[in-house]
């Protein structure tokens, strides 16, 4: 079984009260953040796949609160599947109110972005 804490997502022993990594107090941690507060860290973990695991669930719960994370994480746009993944989970939590980041991905260097962009928008102006 892995530990990981949940501010910095390093992995950590079970038994560890203090992150090594960060310094932070994991219990007192888990006590003050909820579940979308440790997706919303755990999009700049250092593994891309849990990044994108993160963006992704986010997503699925519809959480508001991370909106202005992702929308960060595509004006970011260092990982285009992270950014394709972020923009497919504004879509679900914002619909329609989604427009404006959805065109300015559209004009993205990355094809992958700038076609998802797209395609979502074309089914928002339907
Ligand atoms: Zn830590």
């Amino acid at each position: 079984m892995h530990f990981f804490c949940p501010s910095c997502w390093k992995e950590v022993r079970e038994e560890v009260i203090v992150c090594p990594a960060c310094g932070v107090d994991i219990a007192a941690y888990e006590s003050r953040h909820d579940f979308a507060d440790k997706l919303i860290s755990a999009t700049e973990h250092f593994e891309q796949e849990t990044r994108i695991r993160a963006v992704w669930i986010l997503g699925q719960r519809k959480e508001k609160k991370s909106v202005s994370k992702l929308i960060e994480l595509v004006r970011q746009g260092s990982d285009p599947f992270l950014t394709v993944t972020a923009l497919e989970a504004i879509y679900n939590i914002e619909g329609s109110e989604c427009l404006d980041i959805l065109k300015e991905a559209s004009h993205s260097l990355y094809p992958i972005v700038s076609n998802k962009a797209k395609t979502l928008l074309d089914i928002l102006e339907d």
